[in-house]
This record gives C-alpha cells, structure tokens and sequence, in this order.
C-alpha cells in the first residue's frame, strides 16, 4: 500500500479509541524491524527521520527503503520528517515523498516561530502534507538542540499560533524531556497546562515529545487530556 497521510490514521485512531507509534528510523534493519512488527501486531506506524539519520542514511535510501517495506508489510504507514529546523529541509522533505512534516521553529521568538511555520505550512499543504509545528521549549538534548530548562507553552499563545499558521499538530511543552536526559526522581508534569490547551483546541492533534520516560499511568492522563 502507499503512504498514508497522518489525517486518515488520526482520524481512524481517534474513532476507534487507540495511539499510533512514532518510530525514529535511520537504516535498513530497523526499518524492516519495525515495519515487520506492525505488520504482525496491524498496527498503523509512523516512521521518522530525524535530520542526524537523513544525513547519515540519505533521504532517498530511506524513502526507498521504506517504499521497500510497504510491497511486503500490508501497515498503513506515515513518513514523518522529525524536528525539521528549517524550510529548506522541509521543502526537501515534502518533494521527496514524505507524508508529514515538523517545522521545529521552537528556539526562534514568537514572530520568527510563526513566519516560518507559516511557510512551511503554505508549500507543504499545496502538495497534501501534514505539517507538525512546536512552540514551548522541552529540556534535554535531541541532535543538535539542546536546553537545560523547560520553557512551558502559553495556553492563550497556542491558540494564536495555531490559528496564525494553519499548522495540523501542534507540539507542546508541559515537562516532558528529550533523549539522554535521565529524570531525577518522577517527572513532573503539567497537566493543568495541557487541559487548558486541549480545552482551548478541542479535538486538535496536541504532540508531546520526549515521552519515552513517562511513566504508564502518566500516560494514560496525558491521553485523557488529549495528548499524543
Ligand atoms: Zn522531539
């Protein structure tokens, strides 16, 4: 089967009452590892690719790689650019064949984070991509971004930045944490936060990245509220 688009999968996700996992892919064996896997157990994948694994693998060999998969495993799955720092990669991304996008213009100021969302946005949607953007800052190091601290999103800034942009997901800091950083005792998180956005967005796709560590019944809230 073809890619599919995030659109479709969310939707049937939402309906019927299940999550969708998003698996960083930078190989030929972890590609086929995963696509096997989902394959076995029907359920719908996304793959990623980080900056760091389209430079180490070339684009066009995990595309293919990918395109590879999808002729054996019968898996609906979704090719998604993970922290795209700028148009360019973006635009790479989405004329070669990616289903979905993330413009990660988190670091820049609010003006700077939505003119570039918002570029993003207008080419990827001319050729039927999804795009992902961040605003809020999370701790912890992924790739080449790095932050000590948190910097929590704006509830009232949300809505603005999603209204501004016309971004399809929006990736939110409320404490969790990137990659090699280790929690010291339990995360906190703020919940209080996310249900004021997910009230302030109904039915908008909010992302919560650096959620490897959370605990299970975290979670189970962070879904109740309306995370992903
Ligand atoms: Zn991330």
């Amino acid at each position: 089967m073809p890619l599919t688009t995030p659109k479709a999968m969310f939707e049937r996700a939402y309906k019927e009452g299940y999550a969708v996992g998003a698996f960083n892919v930078n190989n030929m064996e972890i590609i086929q590892g995963i696509m096997q896997a989902g394959a076995e157990e029907q359920a719908p994948l996304i793959l990623q690719v980080s900056a760091g694994a389209r430079k180490y693998a070339g684009q066009h060999y995990i595309v293919k790689l990918i395109e590879a998969g999808l002729l054996e495993a019968d898996v609906p799955v979704v090719l998604h650019l993970d922290h795209g720092a700028d148009f360019d990669i973006c635009k790479a991304c989405v004329d070669g064949g990616f289903t979905s996008v993330m413009i990660d213009g988190s670091h820049h100021s609010f003006e700077e984070n939505v003119a570039v969302t918002k570029r993003v946005v207008e080419y990827a949607h001319d050729h039927g991509v999804w795009v992902e953007a961040e605003l809020g800052r999370l701790a912890g190091v992924e790739e080449h971004v790095s932050s000590e601290h948190s910097i929590y999103t704006d509830p009232d800034q949300a809505v603005e930045f999603v209204e501004r942009t016309g971004c399809d997901s929006l990736a939110i800091a409320i404490g969790t944490s990137h990659g090699a950083y280790k929690f010291k005792g339990e995360a906190k998180l703020d919940f209080d936060r996310l249900e004021t956005i997910g009230n302030l967005l109904p039915g908008y796709p909010l992302v919560l990245h650096g959620a490897s560590s959370v605990p299970q019944h975290f979670v189970e809230m962070c879904n109740k509220y309306g995370g992903q």
